[in-house]
């Protein structure tokens, strides 16, 4: 056992101690992400992690995260270091800023020692479609199986115990999904509870900060720490900032509902029978869990609302990625000419097609039938989502219908398994309704998780709801490599 696998609050017991020093385990992080396979680098900052953790002087006593090394997925603003969203348009870009969470981090002296792959421009959920090209799920070594993205390197270091958290970035389920495929916990906060500034923008209405972590307390402790108003983005909220790991072991018995319609749709019987048995420990210790159906029609719509809505928006937003403003200059006679080589040259075929599918949904003679429709469809789902709310504290469900499938695997986009068990954690978006994954159980050696979504700005009580569920599941901490995995 190294003080890197432990919880950040044991780490800094060892910290302020010195039985470990922050030079000695960013050392052992870098090497660990050296020594790693699976492709979930865009870089590996040695000299900068190193001059960093040796500039750190004394223990700070009352700072949980002084000299606790992490990484940050690679479309996060790094001051004067490539941000690439891991994308080609992106190459050679370097900021002039940092995100305010990676200034936070700064300031809390945590130590980056890297930045992490994704799906180009968060777009994809299968970790395969940066510019680098496959990031592998360390749970299988054969690499047959796929990480889940877009916030694949996080996930996959996280999972690696490569480091104790990583930032994420999550619009439809991008941390909560490859939290549920990696065996990691994934948070995606309540919209607006942690700014944005520095984010690559995908589709701004539904784009979140989120991170992952191996601990409901080092999950807790990072929401208290990057929640807050920040003058850099508007969008950020003015509410003050939860308390979530002071109040984490608050005794409550919470009300769950699970959604009937999305557990119909699974039909896997090991992620359903260790759903079923989590359930009976809840109410084993007296909490109250009910299923609730949610609409299956609704259910079925999310997909197609959410690709209407975040096509849309990412269109909107990505355009000054035109060769000029942005990316490497390709000759052309005209503005359109050089926009049209960089772009074809600079993006991968699925943000082509998201690109096209989202300027269809915008142009002015569509705009009714498929983008204002589509926000008119989320209006309802969420109405739908917020009553559920009302009646109990908590929606719980498995995160995903399988464990990670295998890469080129396809599945039958049409199926309920699909369109249902496989996009419902864009629920959480659409509302901006705090949500986390939390891992659940195994499957042929792979991992599989379950998500929890509570009422917005209630972290608090979220991250309650979770050490229940993690104290039943007796999952925590990190189990890649363990013999016992
Ligand atoms: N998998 C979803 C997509 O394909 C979510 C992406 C995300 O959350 N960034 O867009």
């Amino acid at each position: 056992m190294n003080y890197l696998d432990l919880s950040i609050a044991d780490i800094h017991a060892a910290l302020v101690a010195k039985k470990v020093t922050p030079l000695e385990l960013t050392k052992e992080a870098l090497k660990r992400a050296h020594e790693s396979k699976d492709n979930a680098f865009e870089m590996i900052l040695d000299d900068e992690a190193i001059a960093f953790a040796s500039s750190l002087g004394e223990p700070e006593e009352d700072n949980l995260l002084w000299g606790i090394p992490y990484l940050a997925k690679d479309n996060f603003s790094t001051k004067g270091l490539p941000t690439t969203a891991s994308s080609n348009v992106l190459n050679g870009y370097k900021p002039l800023f940092d995100a305010h969470v990676i200034d936070v981090l700064k300031q809390k002296k945590a130590v980056l020692i890297g930045k992490t792959t994704l799906d180009e421009l968060a777009m994809g959920g299968t970790g395969t479609t940066g510019h680098l090209g496959i990031t592998y799920n360390p749970y299988d070594p054969k690499h047959e199986r796929m990480m889940g993205g877009s916030s694949c390197g996080s996930a996959a270091a996280v999972a690696a115990g490569i480091v104790p958290f990583a930032l994420g970035s999550d619009t439809g389920d991008s941390v909560r999904k490859p939290a549920s495929y990696g065996g990691v916990i994934g948070v995606k906060p309540t919209w607006g509870r942690i700014s944005r500034y520095g984010l690559f923008p995908f589709a701004p209405s539904l784009d979140h900060v989120g991170f992952f972590t191996r601990y409901v307390s080092d999950a807790a402790l990072l929401c208290d720490v990057l929640s807050g108003r920040d003058e850099m983005d508007s969008t950020s909220s003015e509410k003050p900032v939860p308390h979530c790991l002071e109040k984490l072991s608050e005794e409550k018995k919470p009300t769950f509902a699970v959604l009937s319609d999305i557990v119909d749709s699974i039909h896997d019987e090991t992620i359903l029978s260790s759903f079923r048995a989590l359930c009976q420990k809840l109410e084993e210790q007296g909490c109250k869990v009910t299923y609730v159906p949610f609409g299956k029609e609704a259910l079925e719509s999310i997909y197609a609302t959410y690709i209407v809505i975040s096509c849309a928006e990412a269109t909107s937003n990505d355009a000054n990625l035109d060769g000029i403003k942005f990316g490497p200059y390709y000759e052309g006679k005209t503005y359109q000419e050089v926009m049209f080589n960089a772009r074809t040259k600079g993006f991968s075929e699925l943000i082509k097609r998201r690109f096209v599918i989202g300027s269809f949904c915008l142009m002015a003679e569509n705009q009714d039938v498929l983008f204002l429709r589509a926000q008119r469809n989320r209006a309802k789902i969420v109405a739908k989502t917020n009553e559920i709310l009302k009646d109990v504290d908590f929606i719980l469900v498995p995160a995903a219908p399988s464990i990670a499938p295998k890469l080129g695997q396809s599945s039958d986009k049409l199926s309920d398994e699909y369109l249902i068990a496989d996009n419902h954690l864009a629920l959480g978006n659409f509302a901006g309704l705090p949500s986390v994954t939390l891992p659940l159980g195994y499957e042929e050696g792979m991992p599989f998780g379950v998500n929890l979504m509570g009422r917005a700005f209630e972290e608090e009580e979220l991250f309650q709801a979770c050490r229940l569920v993690s104290d039943s599941t007796g999952l925590e901490g990190s189990y890649y490599g363990k013999e016992d995995k």
